[in-house]
């Protein structure tokens, strides 16, 4: 017998991905596993291929590998570029730090536009660092749409204008692990050549599974980039595709998974979908102010949708903090990530979440900090609520 003490209702996982896997999405994997040679399983793919093209808002090829957002990063390299190319990258927090660790491990030569990790990529840094590369040795430009670390996103339209005014041919690759089905994403609309997500936060699966978007450009550069490939080939993987098939075991559970996530976020209407993520934000921010509470993010331009990253005041360990949360509530939290570590706390609000579950997170948060003797001003959750309310209001006023 168990000696661990029951939790009743569900426990919180307020973590910024994974997130909760809904319970629809749970019930369309528990199927059998069907032949990956059949018509059955291409019909199949040849649906969540399709489909996953609406989430992206592009017409070209989306890949999908049986891999974690990381191995997604990796092709994006290898299949574009060669040995000793350089590429641009903006230093936003944890996530965009590790890629760029990637990019020297396999031979490129980063550059990397530093910032304090309380902000996003400055479209305006990014087009003087190409003005100045006249020969246009940059090959690629790297950013992190929603940098999950710190809760700062980035504007990829600007950044677009800003590759188009220098005048520079670069790639420009997005990670968007944890913004696809969270913020507003238009891969072909804002002409980007490599966008790659994963399966684990907005897309409300369980981790596994990532999603890579290429243009016709960033196929063109496959065909004389020579960085090593094999597994990660797109090439041998669109050529399987095309009939609905792979070039070795596709994550069949997983897609099943991934056809009703897309049909869900189609029920709800991606721009609802966006709207109630933009609230979620707004009312976790209202909550962390009122308890007079940094959030990490400096500046308001570059607020993230998806997770809210909040520094703890001096003195006061962030992961105590956490730990207490979780003992007395049932509420997992994000912990600080490298330099951040002990600093800040996270609070997701993404993924397969609504308004009573913020309000939830945040009443645990309130107590929290309470019980873990932070000094705070009382009435965060009650400023969520007014937020929840009025945006609420303004929906109803409009419909
Ligand atoms: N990029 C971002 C923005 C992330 O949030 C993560 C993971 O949380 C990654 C990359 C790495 O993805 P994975 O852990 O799926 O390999």
């Amino acid at each position: 017998m168990s000696n661990t003490t029951r939790q009743p209702g569900r426990h919180f996982l307020q973590i910024p991905g994974p997130t909760p896997v809904p319970e629809r999405i749970i019930q369309a994997m528990a199927r059998t596993i069907i032949d990956h040679r059949s018509q059955a399983f291409a019909d199949l793919s040849l649906r969540v291929i399709n489909g996953i093209k609406t989430i992206f808002k592009t017409k070209q090829p989306v890949i999908l590998y049986p891999s974690s957002g990381t191995g997604a990063w990796e092709a994006a390299l290898v299949n574009t570029l060669s040995p000793g190319d350089k590429v641009l990258m903006v230093e936003t927090g944890q996530f965009a730090t590790l890629w760029k660790d990637m990019a020297a491990k396999i031979g490129l030569v980063p550059e990397f536009l530093p910032t304090d990790w309380r902000t996003g990529a400055e479209a305006d840094a990014i087009e003087s660092a190409l003005k100045r590369d006249t020969a246009h040795e940059i090959k690629a430009v790297c950013v992190v749409h929603n940098e999950t670390a710190t809760g700062c996103r980035s504007w990829i339209q600007d950044i677009r204008k800003a590759m188009d005014a220098a005048g520079h041919p670069a790639l420009l690759m997005v990670d968007t692990i944890s913004s696809l089905g969270c913020l507003d994403y238009r891969h072909d609309e804002w002409g980007v050549d490599v966008s790659i997500s994963g399966s684990q936060k907005g897309l409300m699966l369980p981790p596994g599974l990532s999603f890579t978007a290429v243009s016709e450009k960033a196929l063109e550069a496959a065909k004389s980039a020579s960085l090593q490939r094999s597994y990660w080939s797109w090439q041998d993987m669109i050529a399987s595709n095309a009939s609905g098939f792979f070039p070795f075991t596709p994550a069949t559970g997983l897609l099943y998974g991934l056809e009703t996530a897309i049909t869900m976020l189609h029920e709800e209407g991606l721009d609802n979908v966006f709207a109630r993520h933009e609230r979620h934000g707004r009312a976790t921010r209202a909550a962390v102010e009122t308890w007079g509470l940094e959030v990490l993010c400096r500046d308001p331009k570059y607020y993230s949708p998806a997770v809210t990253s909040v520094l703890m005041p001096e003195g006061y360990n962030a992961d105590t903090f956490r730990a207490l949360v979780l003992e007395n509530f049932n509420m997992s939290l994000g912990t600080g990530l490298n330099r951040l570590s002990g600093k800040v706390f996270r609070i997701g609000h993404l993924g397969d979440t609504n308004d009573l579950t913020i309000m939830g997170a945040l009443s645990g948060v309130e107590m929290g900090l309470e019980l873990a003797g932070v000094p705070h001003a009382k009435g965060g959750v009650t400023a969520a609520m007014a937020e929840i309310t009025r945006a609420t209001n303004q929906v109803r006023a409009a419909a």
